[in-house]
């Protein structure tokens, strides 16, 4: 029934000058998601149309939602302007939605000036004939459930009931590149996410500790980025390995035990940032929540930024869990986030982790072992793979 799929750009409007860009960025994310589908589209300067040549709607609603930047869609036939085919359209379309009583109106746009009807002319035109063909309507202009919308564009007329939200958001990668500290938790990967809603694009970087921990935890870590590069632009993310064990030994046997997840996470902060130079990444974002463990109070944040120039991004900052959890569900990264692998941030986990550490002490604590020289060796031997939905990897297949 349904012929086009009618796409609406978010806030570009705001982007001034910029539009253009954005807007193409878009138009490419939106080609690149239908690979593999018969469908064709149609860009205009103010919405995208995808031709759906008898692919189900649905198939195609699914990929683009995973494009941010898009506001809505809309399931749409299309005819020519013609008040008695737009009338049977209507009808067709209202016939096969509605099954029971519900309030209703029309609304007319008029893009084509040259048509000489006004708008609420036409309205009614249609409503009359719709009124007389379809049980279960009664009209209510103010606050109806359903509106069928008439768009009557210059290449034809567009006939639509519903309006699907898209992710919203801006293009990912119109805003630059930053560099996503990614364990297997709930937290990193929702932070990733809404990073890539903004508008940046992400590379990941992991510090696994195999054989302290196990395989199956970098496993997981690849599941979650296969899931977030959907979101990505091109539907690839460059993900790198930090081999972390040697570090980690070092500081399970030179660090006091209050001070081990704070100099780990030093650690990690300075080996992200050599990452992040060496891929051009301008800010680092981690999965931290205030207040949500002992390494996330405002103390303990300071100690560890304290190692980096970089700008840190936290868009968790401020989130409570249940908010958190919502939006992985949604983006469908807390199964897998669940299963109930350690990685090294959850091995000998100490009993009694400062809560206020300051950074003198910190540094003071650090002078126990030459880490530079372990950091230089955990950069040279870091592994990085590009990670892509369309081609998952399976690492434990692999001994
Ligand atoms: P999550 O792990 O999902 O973020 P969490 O509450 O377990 O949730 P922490 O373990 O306290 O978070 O870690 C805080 C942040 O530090 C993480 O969100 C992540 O950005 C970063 N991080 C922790 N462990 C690692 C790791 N092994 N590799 C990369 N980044 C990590
Ligand atoms: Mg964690």
């Amino acid at each position: 029934m349904y012929d086009y799929i009618m796409i609406r750009y978010g806030d570009l409007i705001l982007k001034g000058k910029n539009q253009h860009i954005f807007r193409q960025n878009i138009n490419n994310q939106i080609a690149h998601k239908m690979y593999g589908l018969e469908v064709e589209l149609e860009f205009q300067h103010d919405l995208v149309f995808i031709k759906l040549n008898d692919v189900e709607p649905e198939l195609v609603i699914e990929r683009l939602n995973y494009i941010s930047g898009l506001s809505s869609y809309s399931k749409t036939m299309k005819c020519e302007y013609d008040i008695d085919v737009i009338s049977d359209k209507a009808i067709e379309l209202l016939k096969s939605e509605i099954t029971e009583p519900t309030t209703f109106k029309i609304e007319t746009k008029r893009a084509d000036k040259t048509i000489t009807l006004k708008s609420y002319e036409i309205s009614n035109l249609v409503s009359k004939k719709v009124l007389r063909n379809v049980e279960n309507l009664i009209v209510d202009v103010n606050k109806p459930k359903t509106i069928l919308n008439i768009e009557a564009r210059r290449e034809g007329t567009y006939i639509y009931t519903d309006k699907i939200p898209g992710l919203g958001g801006f293009p990912t990668s119109t805003g630059g590149r930053a560099m996503l500290l990614i364990s297997g938790g709930i937290d990193s990967p929702v932070a990733g996410y809404l990073t890539m809603n903004t508008g940046l694009e992400i590379e990941c970087v992991h510090f696994e500790s195999s054989p302290l921990t196990p395989v199956e935890s970098v496993q997981k870590v690849i599941d979650l980025v296969t899931v977030l590069s959907r979101y990505a632009p091109g539907s690839k993310i460059k993900l790198h390995l930090v081999p972390f064990r040697e570090i980690h030994e070092q500081i399970l046997s030179n660090i006091h035990e209050s001070y081990i997840i704070t100099i780990m996470r030093r650690m990690m902060y300075r080996l992200a940032e050599a990452l992040a130079k060496k891929n051009n990444c301008k800010a680092i974002v981690s999965g931290d929540s205030i207040g949500q463990v002992a390494s996330q109070t405002l103390e303990s944040l300071i100690t560890v930024q304290s190692v980096l120039d970089t700008l840190v991004i936290r868009p968790l900052a401020t989130y409570d869990k249940s908010d958190i959890i919502k939006i992985a569900k949604k983006i469908k990264t807390y199964q897998i986030s669940n299963r109930p692998f350690s990685d090294c941030c959850t091995v000998y986990v100490p009993k009694r982790p400062v809560i206020k550490p300051t950074i003198e002490r910190a540094e003071t604590f650090e002078k126990a072992f030459d880490y530079n020289k372990y950091l230089k060796l955990a950069i040279k031997n870091t592994i990085t793979i590009e990670i892509n939905e369309r081609k998952p990897l399976n690492i434990l297949d692999k001994g």
